[in-house]
Formats: structure tokens, sequence, C-alpha cells
């Protein structure tokens, strides 16, 4: 059976292998097909594309795009995204947002008497895009927290000294941006949106569905096997198209293991197939 990883992030948002690097490692896998799915970001894709027709394997350039969701969290895969200026423009207002919203934390922390500026925070992030454990290990380093557990408890977390309110763009609009941009719109890992009932889940992927939603995430490396059940009969009810990969990060995430997860996920290229017709029909315009 010929395997594929459709979930993976490069260095260009929070992996270890660059998107080339990522790519060489899918074909020496043995992988027939990858896609790179860095999040709120896609500008790996180009490079990623390149190796892949250099060193023969198929390449899928896709995106995650966080959204708004309050009981969990909410990530929405795009595949095939091809037309890129839109979404390069929602995509960097998110990051202006973002990056605003690392000010307004140091500053309140300043505010709360903890001596810390945005450039010991960079220099933490060693010249990556700086977030909230960047901060975290500087409070560490200050002796402020005794650590990064510590230090989102009473600082960065909801409810903590210094937590501001992320923005995030709602499910509907992640979706929305997808499409815009010739995308193939799918549901990474339910089991994050913390839904217990299965019939609550239905009725909400339902609702997704009707906003442009093509698939779901089936295979997933935390996934039981009964929720990997659930979610297929889901797809199979709602026809939408299954999906799976291994969310790889590179040492990130260690134990996560390209392609195969934890070690036993298969991903057949049926999905690819499928993902790639989706695609086919979105192009000839109809949103069906
Ligand atoms: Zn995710
Ligand atoms: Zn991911």
């Amino acid at each position: 059976m010929d395997l594929v990883d459709l979930h993976t992030h490069s260095t260009v948002s929070d992996g270890t292998l660059t998107p080339r690097a990522l790519i060489q490692y899918a074909k020496e896998k043995g992988l027939k097909a990858v896609a790179l799915t860095d999040h709120d970001n896609i500008d790996g894709n180009q490079q990623a594309i390149e190796e892949g027709r250099r060193v023969g394997i198929e390449v899928i350039p896709g995106i995650e795009i966080s959204g708004e969701w309050p009981y969990g969290t909410l990530h929405i895969l795009g595949y095939y995204i091809t037309k890129k200026d839109r979404l390069k423009n929602h995509l960097s207002q998110l990051q202006r947002v973002r990056e605003q919203r690392n000010f307004k934390i140091i500053e309140k922390l300043k505010q709360s008497g903890i001596p810390i500026t945005l450039k010991e925070v960079q220099h933490e992030a060693g010249g990556t895009q700086i977030g909230r454990p960047h901060i975290a290990q500087v409070l560490v380093k200050k002796g402020v927290a005794k650590d990064l557990d510590q230090a989102f408890h009473r600082f960065l977390k909801k409810g903590g000294a210094a937590y501001v309110d992320k923005f995030r763009p709602s499910p509907e609009q992640a979706m929305e941006w997808i499409l815009e941009a010739g995308g193939v719109p799918v549901l990474a890992h339910p089991f994050t949106l913390n839904i217990k009932e299965s019939k609550d889940l239905e009725i909400l992927i339902a609702q997704w569905r009707r906003f442009g939603l093509k698939g779901i995430e089936v295979y997933y490396p935390e996934h039981t096997p009964l929720q990997e059940q659930m979610y297929q009969n889901l797809a199979q009810r709602l026809e939408l198209i299954i999906t799976g990969g291994s969310d790889f990060h590179g040492l990130n995430k260690p134990g996560v293991h390209l392609g195969t997860g934890y070690g036993n996920m298969k991903v057949p290229y049926t999905c690819v197939e499928n993902l790639k017709s989706c695609w086919r029909r979105i192009e000839k315009g109809g949103n069906e």
C-alpha cells in the first residue's frame, strides 16, 4: 500500500526541519506524498514543492489555521493552497496582531513590577517567531517563576497577571480563507475540540460542512481506535473526505514519527486521490 503523511510542520512554523529537509526525509521514509501544513503560514510551500520535484515525491501545498474555539483547540487544515495573495494578507494581519499581543503581555509584566524587555524575549526566540513560551523562558531565567508551568500559570494563562486575549479567526472564517485560496478545508484532530458526545460533534461538523468544510482528519497519532472509528463513521454519514497525518514537528515533538506517528499509523494514498478530486471540483467553481 502506498502511504502518505498529510500533516507536517517545518521551521517555517514550529518544526525543526526546513521545508526541503522535511521533503527529503519523507522521500527517505518511502512516502508517496506529503503535505506541508505549517501553522498560519504558507511560506514553506514553494521550497517544499521544488524539493519534491527534485527528489521525486508528491508534495501538497498546505496550511493549518488556528481558529477561535472556547472549549479547546480548533485547527483547520487547508490543502492545495494555490491562490496565495489574499490568504497572505489575512495571515500577515494575524501576525501583526500576534506581535502586538506579545508587546502587550510584556507591558503588563512591567506594570506588575517585573523588569522584562522585548529584546530579552527576542533573544530567547533566537530569530524564530516570538511567543508566550519565550516570555515564559525569560521569566524562569529571571527567577520570577520556578519553571515554565509556573510562569504560564501565574502570568501567561487565562486568569494570569499578564494574560492578553488572542485574536483568532472564527472556524467559518478560517474555512473561507482556505476556500478563497483555492484550497480544501479539513478539520484537524477533532478530539481537541473537547466535544464528548458524538451526536453534538455531528451537529457541529454538519454545520461547518455547510460553510465549506470538505473533510475530517481521521488518522492521527493521538486518536484512539474508537475515536478513529467514530470520526470515520461521521465522515461517511456527512459525505466528507478522510485525511490523516502524523503532525510531525521533528525534535519539537519527540516520539512522533513522520508517516507513522507513534509507530503504527498508516495513511493510504487514496486520501490524496480523494483530496485531489475534491480540489478539482472546487477549481471548477462548484463549491460542492
Ligand atoms: Zn493542530
Ligand atoms: Zn499540526
